[in-house]
């Protein structure tokens, strides 16, 4: 039977929302917490983007020396052979791509404006997947945007354009959260079984259905006979309304009452790293996480009516679909109540030493010299995200000075 794997997009699609932004270490960060979850794949950049070339070929080159392994690093880029020479100029490495293009009547009229017809959009699609496999690609995505609101016949056409070209995967992209699970779930079994072809699920929250379409869309996929790739974001976080929740499209597919044991991971997500890593996306977005979210939300396991306190108290299953414990959570959160020494852009080595010598153990045996090279790297980390680093990007910078220095240059007018 086919499986679904999870391919997230927090690295794209959430950092490219309004208001929001990671520095490339919390991204780095956050590439490494996915894999050690089991994510298939990270989104992880855009690499036509110069200030992102650093950072992608830092993110590569921690792939080769295993520590982002097996998760897979794959860029965005528009379906374009302008956009895909750029991508492996700038990033030689790259070796995932997804490329996109729109695809429905309202985009093809109202975005190129009779620059581009119907045909055009397949071919520069194909062109483009035939330049990235020119170059080196291993893997290549196809996104079709605003599918949801794309004739299904012409969705078929592309598809198949794209499949005869060699392309992986059809990403079905509900840009503007329009779909309800009903629709998802037909629009993507028809195309998987139209297509022969894996499908991927990209949905938006504007009507409240993000996760609930991912699921059903992924149902669709694997009636259809085909893999599904659910793309999601560490709390939800993209564009307008947010895109699918990891922990809560994770949970829906392993507990919930028609999936749990039908429809199944490809890769096994370890979901007790959730709670660790939706604080931390929390702490580098600096967006609260809502009281009420699913797994780790701060009422997720909470019980106030005499009824169900009662009743949890008695047998946690009796009012918990789930236990804490899965999620990672239960250990006291450990805050520093009387002094506290902290790492910042203007810290001085002997504080510094302090903080890590608190830390790593290793630290203590550093020379002098790398102690002042590590404290630098941090005072620049510092700078650019305007808050205390926290303890995993600290003993990141500690372990990898030369790949922090990396993703700490910005060398702009080059
Ligand atoms: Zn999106």
């Amino acid at each position: 039977m086919p499986r679904i794997y999870i391919l997230d997009v927090t690295n794209r699609d959430g950092v490219q929302t309004a208001k929001l932004g990671l520095s490339k270490i919390e991204k780095t960060l956050l590439n490494i917490y996915l894999n050690k979850m089991g994510v298939f794949q990270s989104e992880f950049g855009f690499p036509t983007t110069k200030h992102e070339s650093l950072y992608l070929q830092a993110n590569l080159e921690l792939a080769e020396m295993g520590v982002l392994k097996p998760i897979r690093l794959g860029g965005w880029i528009r379906a374009t052979v302008g956009d895909v020479e750029t991508a492996f100029k700038l990033v030689p490495n790259i070796r995932h791509l997804n490329l996109s293009i729109s695809t429905s009547e309202q985009m093809i009229t109202g975005k190129f404006q009779g620059r581009k017809k119907k045909h055009d959009v397949i071919h520069d699609m194909v062109e483009a997947v035939d330049a990235a496999w020119a170059k080196g690609a291993e893997s290549v995505g196809v996104n079709a945007e605003d599918a949801s609101r794309t004739a299904p016949e012409f969705l078929v056409d592309f598809g198949l354009a794209a499949k005869e070209h060699g392309a992986n995967r059809l990403r079905y992209c509900d840009t503007l959260g329009y779909e309800d699970p009903f629709t998802i779930y037909k629009s993507c079994r028809f195309l998987a079984e139209k297509l022969g072809i894996p499908i991927e699920i990209h949905c938006h929250g504007d009507l409240g259905m993000a996760v609930a379409n991912s699921v059903a869309g992924a149902k669709g996929a694997i009636d259809g006979g085909q893999d599904a790739y659910i793309n999601t974001t560490v709390n939800g976080i993209g564009e307008r309304a947010g895109n699918a929740d990891l922990v809560a499209v994770v949970l829906a597919l392993t507990k919930s009452k028609g999936f749990a044991g039908k429809y199944r991971l490809g890769r096994k997500i370890d979901l007790s790293r959730a709670w660790k890593l939706a604080k931390f996306a929390s702490y580098a977005f600096d967006i609260p996480i809502p009281i009420n979210q699913p797994g780790v939300g701060a009422n997720a396991f909470s019980h106030a009516s005499g009824i169900h306190a009662d009743g949890v108290l008695k047998d946690p299953e009796n009012y918990e679909l789930y236990g804490y414990e899965e999620l990672g959570r239960g250990e006291p959160e450990f805050v520093e109540t009387g002094r506290e020494i902290i790492a910042g852009q203007y810290s001085g080595i002997s504080g510094f030493s302090h903080i890590m010598g608190k830390k790593d153990v290793s630290f203590r045996r550093r020379s002098q010299e790398q102690a002042r090279e590590i404290l630098e790297l941090v005072r620049y980390a510092n700078v650019e995200s305007h808050k205390p680093l926290v303890e995993d990007e600290l003993l990141f910078i500690a372990r990898y000075p030369k790949i922090a220095k990396r993703l700490l240059t910005l060398t702009p007018l080059e």
